[in-house]
């Protein structure tokens, strides 16, 4: 299938090294363009403007946020105004669920189709093709694009006609996660500042109770306060929270925890984290509790 893709992010390079290794026929656009040499070499056509990767059958945006994705859609050249009648976007990325339904409205009255497709799975899951694809649209519109999904996740699954639903399960999906590493950097801090090994602790509790890839992830890499290079950067996870809580005021819906992790994120960019994962915050407890974590226990010893 001819795709454009467009966002060759940790994640992005990943979907798009995939699609060309099952033999579509790519043309990658990113933003910083020498990012897309590595595509090249495995064969991708590089696309020197948005407008060139726009003219393909089907569309894949992988970009960071909504000013991202607002900015390839709708600036002079964008996908509204580059891409044929009937063609399709595809939008995987982590956008906001008032930004998908603007998207929805405006494709459909430039007459071209579009489908919300975000992802679970971090850039490791995403190079082994592995990723969770939560998808919503048109039945007929996904069934089109399923081969194109099947490459880049090990599971796609359907949450209804309406774009915008599947961009609220992942928004409420990393709430979730967030909240999950809060609690677990809570824990680690009580057990190791008690003279625990941590990542004993974590291994205890992930293949019994917490047997589940969040925490055995997650757990794993607060309690070796692994949080450099960032797989998923905490500036997008604080987006994810704001997000996350935006759509639940506009439902009315209280989330007192959404509301705490939003200040976790404040109090770790604040201090230094945007080039941290974003599971950093579940090193905070750790922090404010005095005790240094066993890597740096080991450096001074
Ligand atoms: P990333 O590594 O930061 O990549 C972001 C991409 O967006 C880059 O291609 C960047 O271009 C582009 N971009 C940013 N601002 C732009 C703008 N104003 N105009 C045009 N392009 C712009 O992010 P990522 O980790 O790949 O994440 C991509 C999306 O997937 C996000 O929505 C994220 O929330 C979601 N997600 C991430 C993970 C994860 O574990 N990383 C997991 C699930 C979902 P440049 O190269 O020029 O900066």
């Amino acid at each position: 299938m001819k795709v454009g893709f467009i966002g060759l992010g940790n994640m992005g390079s990943a979907m798009a090294t995939n699609l060309i290794k099952a033999g579509h026929d790519l043309q990658v656009y990113n933003r910083s363009p020498d990012k897309s040499a590595a595509l090249v070499a495995l064969g991708a056509r590089k696309a020197t403007t948005v407008a060139d990767a726009g003219s393909a059958q089907v569309v894949v945006t992988m970009l960071a946020d909504d000013a991202a994705v607002s900015e390839i859609v709708f600036a002079p050249g964008g996908l509204i105004h580059s891409m044929s009648a009937n063609a399709i976007h595809i939008s995987m990325s982590t956008i906001s669920v008032a930004l998908s339904r603007q998207l929805s409205e405006a494709h459909a009255n430039a007459g071209q189709r579009y489908i919300c497709a975000p992802v679970f799975g971090r850039p490791n899951m995403a190079a082994l093709g592995k990723l969770f694809i939560v998808v919503a649209g048109a039945p007929g519109t996904i069934k089109e694009c399923q081969p194109l999904l099947d490459v880049m996740g090990q599971k796609t699954l359907p949450i209804g006609t309406d774009p915008s639903a599947a961009n609220l399960v992942k928004l409420s999906g990393n709430f979730l996660l967030a909240a999950a590493i809060e609690a677990l950097g809570e824990a680690i801090a009580l057990a190791g500042k008690a003279g625990i090994d941590r990542r004993a602790y974590v291994d205890i509790l992930t293949s019994t109770l917490f047997n589940s890839p969040a925490y055995v992830t997650y757990g794993a890499l607060i309690a070796d306060s692994q949080f450099e290079p960032p797989g998923f950067a905490a500036p997008l996870g604080f987006k994810d929270i704001r997000l996350a809580l935006a759509a639940a005021e506009s439902l009315s819906v209280p989330m007192p925890f959404a509301s705490l992790l939003r200040d976790r994120f404040l109090r770790l960019l604040a201090n230094g984290g945007s080039n941290l994962d974003w599971c950093a915050i579940g090193g905070l407890a750790t922090l404010d509790a005095g005790a240094a974590t066993q890597a740096e226990r080991h450096q001074t010893h």
